[in-house]
């Protein structure tokens, strides 16, 4: 099985050891062609504007849109997240708007704020090691999402199909139970 990073920006290499440890190829992804090659794809952490617009000026927003539509798994991760969703509190800003979910953006505060925590997750049997960078949090969300975890009260993980989101970094741990998780996804 071979899964890509989208490497445009952010947190790449991190995701690559993760995959591998996990158990598959680990892609790294910077031209729209290599998306024929791999079953599945993870949209890292960054900074979702400089990531969009990219996506945007190299094609990768419709050609990860069909990517989707042959029912390929998507995983995003933070800004990554964010650029899954439907719709970006208070922004416009270019997006993949495929999963059915409005997020808010840095909804846990600042850099200086980030955190760590042992996270229980739905399908997951141990709680998942987690890291919040100004992380988003999914504020509302429509048919066919299934919540997979919260964190006092929000929403920080989510599936809708193929598709998966995670408001926090799993990868800037040595835990791959999320990342297993997306594998058994795309098996
Ligand atoms: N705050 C960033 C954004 O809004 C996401 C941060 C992250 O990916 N760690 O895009």
């Amino acid at each position: 099985m071979k899964i890509g990073v989208l490497a445009l920006q952010g947190a790449v290499a991190e995701h690559i050891r993760l995959i591998e440890l996990a158990g598959a190829e680990g892609v790294i992804v910077k031209k729209v062609e290599q998306l024929a090659d791999i079953d599945g794809i993870i949209l890292p952490g960054g900074e979702s504007t400089t990531m969009g617009k990219l996506m945007h000026l190299y094609g990768f927003i419709d050609a990860l849109r069909s990517f989707s539509d042959q029912g390929k798994p998507i995983f995003g991760t933070c800004a990554g997240m964010i650029l899954l969703a439907e719709e970006i509190a208070g922004q416009e800003q270019p997006h993949l708007g495929l999963m059915s979910m409005r997020v808010a953006r840095n909804a846990f505060g600042r850099q200086r704020e980030s955190f760590e925590t042992d996270l229980p997750v739905v399908g997951i049997v141990e709680p998942v090691r987690a890291v919040f960078i100004r992380a988003p949090l999914i504020e509302e969300f429509g048919a066919g999402v299934e919540v997979l975890a919260t964190y006092n009260g929000q929403i920080v993980a989510a599936r809708q199909g193929h598709l998966l989101a995670a408001s926090f970094h799993p990868e800037l741990t040595d835990d791959y139970a999320m990342h297993s998780y997306f594998l058994s996804m795309v098996k």
